[in-house]
């Protein structure tokens, strides 16, 4: 009797689990934008006329910009309780950034999307990242929508996620960029997205064709409708409920996700941990510390820095946690007769550097012996 009621009692108790256990999982963050019934969204194709933006694309950046907006504006029109306007409308005009926010108070705008594409001058960076406000609540608004939209860009297209950033003025503890500190200043939340690098050797790949754009804006209007939490029964998706993409997000304080890291990173290094001989392969351990923000990309150089091959994602960077590994290893081949120099470079998220000190071979590879190498700066000769 008492072993039969015991049974009972844990199957009672493992079904009471089992039903609670979906109920766990499901963790995701509330919606901190306090959405009325109306919602008015600014769409805001950077640039335009005189401003070109970025020249380092196959076609100019007011132009790519133009386009992924149009397929946005056309798209999120399809979603219910939801008012739609574009800030240079189907055109290629010049506006300034003051307009643009001027525009979206006369809308009663409620929030604005400034759509862009970015590029850097060594043309070696990749990936998406969005610009939000620094100040309360507008930092954690942009915050929790930059997050779903690297989310959705990063399953659906494979682009790098960069982050949510901010981005201090120049004489202001306010926010470096116009479109975002004009809106802020009419209480207009505004982030800005850099969709990806339109000059970069490894994005390339991302800015080939129209579609290609206009599928980015689809996707940003799929995002800003998961963000509010709006229904197109046209397309057949519902966004109301709540979704895992959301992360929790303080509307009340500045997100620390979001700081900006001007500084390079603490230290970074590189080390032979060993040779093989017969195959010409260094296995190396890169390190890097980074107290006050986290590790993102590295370069690797084999001839002393003199020219660096294709930067890469930092080993277990990721964005959403701020965590990366503090230390990974790379296996580097070389040629008979090939006498390397390793240095590495180590970016942080804000793309700030700091390089290590050489391992410097005093002797080529030649198949057959370990050749001998110093660790550190060899001065003279
Ligand atoms: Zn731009």
């Amino acid at each position: 009797m008492k072993i039969s009621a015991l049974k009972k009692c844990i199957s009672v108790l493992l079904l009471f689990i089992l039903i609670m256990l979906p109920e766990l999982n499901v963790s995701a963050a509330e919606r901190v934008f306090p959405r009325d019934d109306n919602l008015v969204i600014v769409i805001d194709p950077g640039h335009g006329g005189t401003d070109t933006g970025t020249q380092g694309g196959r076609i100019q950046e007011r132009f790519m910009n133009l386009m992924t907006a149009q397929a946005l504006v056309e798209r999120l029109n399809m979603y219910e309780g939801v008012t739609v306007y574009m800030t240079r409308f189907d055109n290629d005009t010049t506006m300034s950034l003051t307009d643009r926010a001027k525009f979206a108070q006369s809308v009663e705008a409620d929030f604005v999307f400034s759509i862009h594409y970015n590029a850097c001058y060594a043309h070696d960076r990749f990936g998406i990242e969005v610009y939000t406000s620094r100040i309360a609540p507008y930092n954690g608004y942009g915050y929790q929508f930059g997050n779903l939209l690297m989310h959705r860009f990063e399953d659906e297209f494979g682009i790098y996620p960069r982050g949510v950033k901010t981005r201090k003025g120049l004489r202001t503890e306010g926010d470096y960029y116009t479109i975002i500190s004009a809106n802020v200043y009419r209480e207009i939340p505004a982030v800005i997205i850099e969709h990806c690098f339109a000059d970069g050797t490894v994005d390339a790949q991302f800015t080939r064709t129209g579609d290609q754009l206009r599928e980015y804006g689809r996707a940003d209007a799929d995002a800003i409708a998961e963000y509010f939490g709006l229904k197109s029964p046209m397309l057949g998706i519902d966004m109301s409920g709540p979704s895992d993409d959301l992360i929790y997000a303080d509307t009340s304080a500045f997100n620390d996700a979001t700081y900006e890291d001007r500084t390079a990173p603490d230290n970074v290094t590189v080390s032979v941990k060993s040779i093989d001989p017969e195959a010409n392969t260094v296995t190396v351990t890169v390190s890097a510390t980074e107290s006050d923000g986290m590790m993102m990309f590295y370069a690797l150089s084999t001839d002393g820095g003199w020219t660096w091959q294709e930067s890469k994602p930092w080993p277990g960077a990721d964005t959403y946690n701020g965590t990366f590994e503090e230390s990974f290893e790379l296996v580097l081949p070389f040629e008979n007769g090939y006498r390397p120099t390793i240095v590495i470079k180590g970016f942080n998220r804000y793309d700030a550097y700091t390089r290590s000190e050489p391992v410097t071979f005093l002797e080529s590879f030649n198949g057959n012996y370990t050749p001998l190498y110093r660790t550190g700066i060899i001065y003279g000769g």
